[in-house]
């Protein structure tokens, strides 16, 4: 795949009006286009709190509110922007959920996301609870399949009442009213004790991070694997995460360079490197989106993405591949771990022209050299 295809915006007719999409984005899922489809009644001021690509954005400016769309995933961020640019009555925010910086809506809109486990579930349950008024609703999406019972049940007991209004299949729509108050949102990180490349570090992850409790362990086998040598060589971590690739070799000297979409994990791996009184370069970014025409690397290293709101989609993967060979000096080498169920060697070769498989068991690790 191109970069350039990756990186474009479409454009999609929708029953709410124009939505822009880009690949990596998530915001299509069932869950919002019936979330739009089934809400109702009038608003003054309305929170999308995982806004996606705007679809529901859409659905409550249409019912004549003020929308402020929050979303902290980059990709799916800059698609939101484009859709609602043209939409004076449509705000965006990039923030973490427990930090928004307004209350007072009478209407919240939420899209559970599940598929970053209930920490962080539980953390946009409770800030759009906070940011209601008194007599507000939340509208709550989610599938059976995913918790939603247990997670409305949660909100129940988080707002005061609530029911399910509408079902598709294993899709749920409920409506809850908050009749208490709720206390302000507040994260709890995790501490993660480890030793990587020799180092004994701490990392402190935030919820909805990927991996929250334990280094992943394809990540620990890809460090394992990398060169024991990496001072002065300038190495770019793609979907960085927390920073459990790169902290290590920024220890060991490297000069590191991270690039990850999710806001809340960028967050953490700031904290992790400053613990560490370690420096890098950390960047919020869809794929290469955030680094200079000229930045190129030595070595580039990923545990590549293969989900996209909670569902097998691999053309952020493709991406990395493709960023990756764009992204490296001649003689650069990219290394990338994978479950062997994964067919990256493919896009590799026709790229690379070359790629060596070096370990296979529960993971692989696949590299290439650019020529
Ligand atoms: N390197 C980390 C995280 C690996 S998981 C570790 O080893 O623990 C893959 C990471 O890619 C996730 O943190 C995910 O948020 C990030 N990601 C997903 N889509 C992305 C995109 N479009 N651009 C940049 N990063 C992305």
């Amino acid at each position: 795949m191109e970069l350039t295809k990756y990186h474009s915006l479409q454009k999609l007719p929708s029953a709410q009006g124009t939505i822009f999409y880009k690949l990596g984005a998530a915001g299509l899922e069932e869950s919002y286009q019936l979330l739009a489809d089934a809400i109702n009644g009038s608003t003054t001021r309305a929170l999308d709190l995982n806004a996606g690509v705007g679809v529901v954005s859409l659905a409550l400016k249409n019912l004549g509110a003020k929308v402020l769309a929050v979303e902290e995933r980059r990709a799916s961020c800059r698609a939101l922007q484009a859709t609602a640019k043209d939409h004076a009555a449509i705000k965006t925010s990039c923030a973490p959920p427990w930090q928004l910086n307004q209350t007072g809506f009478e209407t919240a809109a939420l899209v559970l996301g599940a598929e970053r486990g209930n920490d962080w579930v539980n953390m946009q349950l409770n800030a759009a609870a906070y940011a209601l008024d008194m007599g507000g609703a939340l509208w709550l999406a989610g599938n059976r399949k995913a918790g939603f019972e247990r997670y409305f049940k949660w909100a129940r007991k988080l707002l005061g009442r609530g029911q399910i209004v509408s079902r598709n299949k294993d899709t749920r729509i409920a409506v809850l009213q908050k009749t208490q108050t709720v206390p302000k949102p507040s994260p709890q990180e995790f501490l993660i004790n480890t030793k990587l490349r020799g180092h004994e570090l701490r990392f402190y992850t935030l919820p909805g991070v990927f991996s929250a409790n334990e280094i992943d362990p394809a990540s620990r086998l890809l460090l394992d694997f990398l060169p024991k040598k990496v001072a002065g060589e300038e190495i770019l971590d793609l979907g960085a995460g927390y920073g459990a690739l790169s902290l290590p070799l920024a220890l060991d000297g490297a000069k590191v360079t991270l690039v990850e979409q999710s806001l809340v994990a960028v967050i953490s791996s700031r904290n992790n490197f400053a613990n560490a009184n370690a420096t890098a370069r950390i960047l919020h970014s869809d794929v290469d989106e955030a680094l200079q025409k000229e930045d190129l690397f030595d070595i580039v290293v990923s545990n590549p993405p293969f989900h996209i709101g909670g569902h097998v989609v691999l053309d952020v993967a493709k991406a990395f591949v493709a960023a990756a060979h764009s992204r490296l000096r001649p003689g650069g080498r990219f290394y990338l771990v994978a479950n062997p169920f994964l067919k990256y060697e493919s896009w590799m070769q026709n790229l690379f022209g070359n790629v060596h498989e070096h370990i296979t068991g529960r993971y692989k690790v696949l590299s290439a050299i650019k020529q």
